[in-house]
């Protein structure tokens, strides 16, 4: 089913498939199409079923289905989603991010990450009066022309403004505010490092605070992109276990459980020029997602979400770092453990973690060589022994091809 589904798209979907999803990003063997998800299961359109450890790239935070989630959704869906304005749930809903993210108080609500972060950008620009933006080198804030990863249709017209310092360097971080100074809206940071395909890092307390220091001292905003990080880490918002807020954060992925929303969350000093900015979409006042949302982060917040996400991350990446010992592999696990990233040392070609993900998915565990991948609240520890029964099994044959 899955190649003639392949065959078909082939014919009436540019490349038989767009974007970061295109199962040409992943070894042979990786299924394109799904039929269905339910916990941390997930089955594909020919019927086999996986262990799930992307959870639909982050979004599925509390499993897939998660009953709470699709009552409410399902509630919503009888009155109708897409109205003429907005339902009750969306004050409710931005009543909740001010009760939890102490940086907040406000917040608006969208579909999708790019438009969170590129909200974030338009209006660090609104309420300053001037033009450049610090992101890091190689971090992920979406796919339009001004931080799209592809240069393709891009102008430099489009780049013109946008500066970039290398993610943990604060020397790096002065030099490029140094070069921005008098003209500088904002700083992004994403709440760690997690660059596609390379080792993660988490920011050092030197770092963020020089990160909000900066900003200050240039008066510009500090832009916090959750959309990966957002409420698997924290309820309180990604740096605040580090003593920093930011200005400006932009949400998506999780907060609503796989239904599309995202959010930009700000502060008091935003609020006027949030007010006066002029953004919009045509489903952004779906109320289904809204209902999603307020239900995800109450289940989320009354089990302690992040703390469950952490235990359980660990267990799989104590395993694993015990099973590649014993194989003599020589692993590199990276990332807080709700987002582990598994690499291989000596593997410029990713040919050892590609084998790795290959020999896994074919004991029914769905991993990702490249990326971070995603813990939820419905990994078990009994789902964690099952996996670490496939890694064992996968490291082995790593192994053998080493030697
Ligand atoms: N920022 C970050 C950190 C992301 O990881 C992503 C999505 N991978 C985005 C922004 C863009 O979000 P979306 O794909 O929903 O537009």
């Amino acid at each position: 089913m899955d190649s003639r589904l392949r065959e078909r798209a082939r014919q009436v979907i540019p490349g038989g498939m767009f974007g970061h999803l295109h199962a040409k990003g992943l070894p042979e063997g990786y299924p394109q199409f799904f039929r269905s998800g339910q916990g941390c299961r997930l089955t594909d359109v020919d019927g086999r079923e996986y262990l799930d450890f992307m959870c639909s790239w982050g979004p599925n935070v509390l499993g897939h289905r998660h009953p709470e989630v699709e009552e409410a959704v399902r509630r919503q869906l009888d009155l109708g989603d897409c109205l003429n304005g907005p339902t009750e749930h969306m004050v409710t809903l931005a009543e909740r991010f001010v009760d939890l993210l102490p940086h907040a108080a406000w917040a608006l609500f969208q579909k999708n990450g790019t438009d969170a972060t590129t909200t974030c950008v338009t209006l660090s620009r609104a309420k300053t009066g001037r033009r450049k933006i610090l992101v890091a080198a190689e971090a992920y804030h979406g796919a339009v022309p001004w931080c799209s990863p592809s240069l393709l249709g891009v102008t430099a017209e489009d780049r013109a403004h946008i500066g970039t310092y290398v993610y943990n360097d604060v020397a790096s971080l002065e030099a490029a505010v140094e070069r921005a100074s008098g003209d500088l809206a904002a700083i992004l940071v994403s709440p760690f490092k997690h660059d596609y395909g390379k080792e993660q890092a988490l920011p050092t307390p030197e770092f963020a605070a020089a990160a909000r220091r900066l900003a200050d001292a240039e008066d510009a905003a500090l832009v916090l992109d959750e959309v990966r990080c957002g409420f698997r880490l924290s309820m309180q918002g990604s740096w605040h276990a580090l003593g920093v807020e930011p200005d400006l954060c932009s949400w998506s992925k999780a907060i609503a459980n796989g239904y599309p929303l995202a959010a930009v969350t700000g502060g008091e000093a935003f609020r006027q020029a949030a007010s006066e900015l002029f953004v919009t979409g045509s489903f952004w006042c779906g109320g289904a997602a809204m209902a999603a949302s307020v239900a995800t982060l109450a289940v989320l917040e009354r089990e302690d979400g992040p703390g469950h996400m952490r235990r359980m991350g660990q267990r799989l990446r104590d395993g694993i770092a015990a099973q590649a010992a014993t194989h003599g592999v020589d692993l590199v696990n990276s990332g807080p453990p709700q987002m582990p990233l598994i690499l291989f040392a000596d593997d410029v070609d990713y040919r050892k973690g590609e084998l790795f993900a290959r020999e896994t998915l074919a004991r029914g565990v769905y991993m990702h060589p490249r990326h971070n991948m995603f813990l939820s609240l419905a990994h078990t520890e009994a789902d964690i022994d099952e996996a670490l029964e496939a890694t064992d099994a996968a490291l082995a044959a790593v192994a053998q091809h080493g030697a």
